[in-house]
């Protein structure tokens, strides 16, 4: 995820927030869900969708600002019935193919996270309705864990966290060893070396070198995958050995009773009285989602933000469209540097929707003009880039 310096920073918020016990107060008497109809109507319809099963909600054809109004745990939105709890599923599935007894209870949420000390994860709820997400993309410019392949890695890892909390993985001396102290603070910036071979690869950006627990997170989803292929793929790096514990670690623990086994969810959707807004500027301001303007005057040139083209398609939607086709094109000359591609196409994208700009003229020459100047940027970026990756 291009929002790995989120995931990172969700986590320690969500830390944070665990021991801090900042918890909303639950208000049991009010009949907080909305009206639903129609569920059964939800049901139909077996074709796997990306997006979730439609149910009827009021607030579902609200505009924005409507939408912004309401309160989060007024939303009612549920985990049952849509295509993430499939998700879920089937990474139960894995889980019981390989002889785990732990099932990682879930619930939504407003973000990814499994709390320090609990066996279970938090799912965020924009992934629960279509037009959730359709608000998500629009306030945070991507929806995380918002495809099924995405939604299935994340889960992966995030159960990785969870079954450290259930056996308490970090007390071991072998798990320090390989992968450092849990107690280790997350850093406000983590600065990955893409060439290091001491760590698998699963998340975005080199996630698993931002903290001994996303190491282990990152090892165990990449141990989980189906059709395991990490003893090849991973074969001559150091990061083997980590695989090779987690594996054989496994293969001690899968029948034995979790030491911890609170069923606890942390800060469920129907306890947080937050508005949508009050959420969304918090958000924006956790991640700080701030681009650099040094590629602005060349998106003026290829993008128009005249008054006359405000009916046109927005720049940062437009690419975010073509971003698959964008990357292919550059990457075939950016080879292994995909990371700084990313990077660089993100804070374009970014700065796009920040300065307004739309997308005017043919498609194909925007397309082509675009994956030039990205190119030259991320080579440009490659020797001038200090900084490491925001958490
Ligand atoms: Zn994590």
């Amino acid at each position: 995820m291009s929002a790995t310096r989120r995931t990172g920073r969700r986590e320690t918020v969500a830390k944070r927030r665990a021991h801090a016990g900042r918890r909303v107060p639950a208000r049991r008497d009010a009949k907080a869900k909305l009206p639903r109809a129609a569920r059964s109507r939800a049901r139909a319809g077996r074709a796997r969708r990306t997006a979730a099963q439609p149910r009827r909600f009021l607030w579902a054809r609200s505009s924005t600002e409507q939408l912004l109004h309401l309160r989060m745990r007024d939303l009612g939105v549920r985990l049952e019935g849509t295509w993430v709890q499939k998700c879920v599923e089937e990474v139960y599935g894995e889980l019981a193919r390989r002889g785990i007894r732990l099932r990682p209870h879930v619930w939504l949420s407003h973000d990814w996270y499994s709390p320090e000390g609990v066996p279970g994860v938090a799912i965020p709820f924009y992934l629960a309705h279509p037009r959730l997400m359709r608000l998500e993309r629009r306030q945070m410019l991507e929806v995380e864990g918002g495809t099924h392949e995405e939604c299935v890695k994340i889960l992966r890892h995030e159960f990785g966290h969870a079954i450290q909390h259930a056996y308490q993985l970090q007390r071991r001396r072998q798990w320090q060893k390989l992968f450092g102290h849990s107690s280790q603070r997350y850093p406000d910036v983590y600065q990955p070396n893409p060439a290091s071979r001491r760590f698998v690869q699963h998340l975005r950006l080199y996630y698993a070198q931002s903290h001994p627990d996303e190491d282990f997170a990152e090892t165990f989803a990449v141990w989980l995958q189906p059709r395991a292929i990490w003893r090849k793929r991973y074969a001559g790096w150091p990061a083997l050995r980590k695989l090779e514990y987690v594996d054989a670690l496994m293969e001690e623990i899968r029948q034995r009773r979790p030491d911890v086994r609170t069923r606890r969810r942390v800060d469920p959707l129907g306890r947080i009285t937050r508005t949508l807004r009050e959420h969304y500027d918090e958000k924006r301001e956790q991640y700080s989602v701030s681009y650099p303007d040094i590629y602005d005057r060349d998106l003026k040139r290829l993008f128009s933000d005249l008054p006359r083209h405000r009916r046109f398609e927005r720049a940062s939607r437009f690419l975010r469209r073509n971003r698959t086709e964008i990357r292919r094109l550059v990457s075939r000359w950016t080879g292994e540097y995909q990371f700084t591609l990313e990077q660089v196409m993100r804070d374009m994208i970014g700065r796009c929707h920040e300065l307004k700009f739309r997308a005017v003229g043919s498609e194909r020459r925007l397309k082509m003009d675009f994956a030039v100047l990205l190119t030259v940027k991320t080579m440009h970026s490659l020797y001038s880039r200090r900084s490491g990756i925001a958490l």
